[in-house]
């Protein structure tokens, strides 16, 4: 080794001691006849200071040392003066007097402050990634991440789970995007994929007699790219035999826990974990993935509404949408312009626009006010719990546009007037999710979760008769803060049912065939019950490190446009490349 001791670690304790230390300057200050010198590495930071009068050398060499360069210092660790001493840092109390000093690498000016975070674009953050990750926080939540994956790696394995690679050049698995192909050059003309999750090699595994499973797995999806999304993120995929859904959510609830307690001990948990369905999560907050660090719940006032005069709530009941609303305290005062703000807001929702009244002492105000008998805006207060000072807000619309509208606002208002204690993490269990998902767009009922999960035995009866919208799955989330944090279901392990649900699918008796004839006929050999869940690792991380994209947390992540700066992926191949691969490309314009 090229050092006694790393920059995090010399107390008072190591005082007249010789040490040699490494690292990148950090900062430097220079008052003649002493430089001090912040030297940096992953594990801290330590002052050295350098005196010409009795290391001459040694200070010549600092005086030339510049932000970044590599440094090695050999020098005598001293307890700091009295009013010296820095109570921020660890190593706080000592300095390290040099007398020794060499320059291992220079630096080029960095582009980037390292030792001071700036607010430079991502594109900057990205290209320079490896200038990037040296800043405080990066370290941080990169040290955070193992941390993490250790844990669960440890817990896992107490508790008789196997890890199991699976591969990542394999066949499509559909979890509702696109596939990323890679082509094969020994069989012209096929592609690969890669794994959007392992989650039919780990129902093999089932098949295959290892019962309990998990695996840090890397998943890669093609889709739009939005602000928690990246083209490849890692899971913990788990998958278990002759258990129910109970013993998933049993397994789960003390991992995270746990996990909590141990890596971020400052953050809190609702315990246990409340539990919605599906359904009471959305009539209750327009969502899949509710924040239940506060309230704000939606209640649904289309029975007082309905005999109204106000034209857009009963043309909205009439076509068979709803009116709701929520309370939201203090915010009664609002401006003209902040009350147009929040339609604004409930568009991002999807719904067409905000409603609202003001109750003030004096009664309720509001252009929409005047549609309301004094009957229907005090039961509109009563059954809102208003009080003065509160404001209203209202969206009517189709059910998903209400939800949507109002989740968003929701949303917005906690925000707003800071309701939500950023130390709790308030994970929740959404349960019984459905089957089956219309396609707006195409007018295609597809899966929700993907096609392998077990249909609620209760509802077999609508799937026969091809009622596919109240079909509701063994499928559950575990939802953290307003973020899905996993999915999972108990799966079908019987052939006829999975062949039902692949007929009632968008496929073709052929594409089944093709592409799921293997899970098919597995089925056929003593398919065990089993059931299965997938928390994402760089979510999870995200809360841990009150990070809002994932993209802090991991090392090396992609742009919104999915591209990589630093190595510049997406890029084109090589004519030689091509040509072993059988491929013509064609760039259209
Ligand atoms: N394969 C699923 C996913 O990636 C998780 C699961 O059902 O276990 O979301």
């Amino acid at each position: 080794m090229l050092r006694t001791h790393t920059c995090g670690e010399l107390r008072p304790l190591q005082a007249g001691e010789q040490v040699t230390l490494t690292g990148w300057l950090n900062r430097r200050r220079d008052f003649g006849t002493l430089i001090f010198i912040d030297l940096r590495d992953r594990y801290g930071i330590t002052q050295v200071v350098v005196d010409s009068t009795t290391s001459p050398e040694a200070h010549a060499v600092l005086a030339e040392a510049r932000s970044e360069y590599v440094l090695k210092i050999v020098g005598m660790v001293r307890v700091r003066p009295e009013d010296g001493r820095n109570t921020n840092l660890p190593t706080g109390e000592i300095e390290v007097v040099a007398q020794q000093a060499e320059i291992l690498n220079p630096s080029k000016q960095p582009p980037l402050y390292i030792a001071k975070e700036g607010n430079e674009d991502e594109a900057l953050r990205l290209k320079y990634r490896y200038l990037d990750l040296r800043r405080a926080r990066m370290q941080r939540n990169i040290i955070l991440r193992h941390q993490t994956i250790k844990f669960i790696r440890d817990w896992m394995s107490a508790r008789g789970f196997l890890e199991i690679e699976t591969p990542m050049l394999m066949a499509s698995t559909p979890e509702g995007a696109r596939d990323y192909l890679v082509p094969s050059r020994l069989h012209p003309g096929e592609f690969y994929a890669l794994p959007q999750s392992p989650q039919q090699l780990k129902q093999l595994l089932m098949v295959a007699g290892f019962d309990k499973y998990f695996q840090i797995a890397r998943c890669m999806r093609d889709e739009d790219l939005r602000a928690d999304r990246q083209p490849e993120f890692t899971q913990l995929d788990i998958e278990m035999s002759f258990v129910e859904q109970e013993d998933v959510l049993q397994l789960v609830e003390p991992l995270m826990t746990e996990l909590v307690a141990a890596i971020v001990p400052q953050k809190h948990v609702l315990s246990p974990f409340p539990r919605l369905t599906y359904y009471e999560a959305m009539e209750r907050f327009g969502s899949d993935k509710p924040d239940l660090r506060y309230g704000l719940e939606l209640v649904n006032v289309g029975e007082i509404v309905s005999e109204s005069q106000f034209v857009v709530f009963t043309q909205a009941l009439a076509n068979g949408g709803q009116v709701k609303a929520i309370r939201v305290p203090g915010c009664g005062n609002y401006t003209r312009k902040q009350l147009d703000e929040l339609s604004e807001v409930a568009r991002t929702g999807g719904a067409k626009a905000a409603a609202t009244l003001s109750i003030e002492a004096a009664g309720v105000k509001g252009s929409i006010a005047k549609f309301f008998t004094p009957e229907q805006t005090a039961a509109l207060v009563e059954t809102l719990g208003g009080e003065p000072g509160d404001l209203l807000v209202f969206v009517a619309d189709n059910k998903d546009a209400v939800a949507g509208g109002l989740d968003k606002l929701r949303r917005e208002f906690a925000r707003r007037l800071n309701l939500a204690d950023p130390d709790l993490l308030a994970f929740a269990w959404v349960v019984d999710f459905p089957m089956f998902e219309l396609n707006h767009e195409t007018g295609v009922w597809d899966a929700q979760h993907h096609p392998f999960c077990m249909v609620n035995p209760a509802d077999v009866e609508k799937l026969n008769r091809n009622e596919l919208e109240g079909v509701r799955a063994a499928a559950y989330d575990l939802v953290c803060n307003g973020y899905e944090l996993a999915s999972g279901s108990v799966r079908i392990h019987d052939r006829a049912i999975q062949q039902r649900i692949f007929d009632r699918l968008p496929y073709t008796p052929g594409e089944i065939q093709r592409r799921f004839g293997h899970m098919l006929e597995a089925f056929e050999y003593g398919a065990p019950p089993h059931a299965g869940i997938a928390p994402g690792i760089d979510r999870v991380l995200a809360l841990f490190c009150d990070e809002d994209n994932i993209r802090e947390v991991i090392a090396f992540p992609k742009t919104q446009r999915a591209e990589d700066l630093m190595m510049h992926s997406p890029s084109p191949a090589t004519e030689k490349q091509l040509r072993e691969l059988h491929l013509d490309v064609k760039v259209e314009a």
